[in-house]
């Protein structure tokens, strides 16, 4: 079962965000490591309002950049 309310990777701790999408929760020292979307490809509604989307887009321009 998906807990949004507590860290997708720090199950102990509480959510400061989340991704709408999946529903998967994140603390401030997941969002203060820049974590990228999980699914940073496939279309997602809430993309112009997520935080998380936002931290990964230049890891994902990089990328792009790099021909992978
Ligand atoms: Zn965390």
């Amino acid at each position: 079962m998906v807990d949004k309310r507590h860290c997708r990777y720090h199950p102990e701790r509480k959510s400061v965000l989340y991704c709408e999408k999946y529903e998967y929760g994140y603390c401030d020292e997941c969002l203060e490591a820049r974590l990228a979307c999980s699914d940073p490809e496939e279309y997602c509604k809430f993309r112009t309002h997520c935080i998380i989307w936002e931290n990964g887009r230049e890891e994902m321009k990089k990328r792009r950049a790099s021909g992978e």
